[in-house]
């Protein structure tokens, strides 16, 4: 996988290409306003579709953590408001979408236990965000899909954008919600358990969290199970980032952010 990502990396001269923040090669066809413009229209049409809860508790509870794990997204990303909509729905599910946008399912409450918890989920899906991992499997079901040449793709002429928009268009109602790789789980994972540490939340509930979710087994939801690395397998890895993320937790705590999300 790698290595095919490297020589479409080689052939598109003309498309971009780059690195993942854990420093993974990436192929990004997509420019990142479109990906964006993507992310919005998902998300206004899953709050057309989906009912929203009302239940001030909860909502405040979602906005605490979220926005603390926001707040950590390193500059160089940019600063973006975020918007968090919380979704009365019984899967244990969240999202995050370019352009800022979260949604967590009530159901997810009953999983994560805590503010700690729920904050893991967050940043898992903000660091899907951060990786640019729509964009990268957009890109990827373009060229594997519509059997064009990179190279032709690189070169944008007329022809080949139209079909870019009709590619698109296929997905555009969830184009942005389908299952990630699991290359790309394991990234978001690890990017995630580093944002939450750096917002005071404890990461060793990252792995606490996964384990709930393994119990939870039944209900499969989509984008937190279906594609995800093995509950074990994921943990391990969890554990390995700790040394790296216990630090920035410790740090956090001591700077003051002591973070009190109640429901
Ligand atoms: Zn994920």
């Amino acid at each position: 996988m790698l290595r095919s990502a490297f020589t479409l990396c080689l052939l598109a001269t003309l498309a971009g290409c780059s690195t993942s923040p854990l420093g993974r090669q990436q192929l990004k066809l997509m420019p990142d306003a479109e990906v964006q413009q993507m992310g919005l229209q998902s998300f206004n049409q899953m709050k057309k579709d989906t009912p929203i809860s009302n239940d001030k508790k909860q909502n405040t509870y979602v906005s605490c953590v979220a926005q603390k794990v926001v707040a950590e997204i390193p500059s160089q990303y940019g600063k973006q408001a975020w918007e968090i909509v919380v979704f009365k729905s019984d899967d244990a599910n969240a999202f995050a979408l370019p352009g800022g946008k979260i949604g967590v399912y009530t159901g997810l409450l009953k999983v994560a236990k805590n503010q700690d918890q729920l904050a893991a989920v967050i940043g898992h899906e903000v660091g899907h965000v951060l990786a640019g991992h729509s964009n990268e499997r957009l890109s990827t079901q373009y060229v594997t899909q519509a059997g064009l040449s990179i190279a032709s793709a690189a070169a944008g002429t007329n022809q080949n954008s139209q079909q870019m928009l009709q590619l698109l268009g296929v997905g555009a109602q969830y184009g942005v919600i389908l299952p990630f790789s699991r290359t790309q789980e394991s990234e978001a994972d690890l990017i995630g358990l580093d944002l939450m540490a750096s917002a005071g939340f404890n990461p060793e509930q990252s792995i606490s969290l996964w384990q709930n979710m393994s119990k939870e087994g039944g209900a499969t939801p989509p984008e937190l199970l279906s594609t995800h690395p093995a509950p074990a397998h994921r943990i391990d890895n969890l554990r390995a980032r700790l040394g790296v993320a216990t630090p920035l937790y410790q740090q956090a705590r001591a700077q003051g952010k002591q973070p009190n999300c109640k429901i």
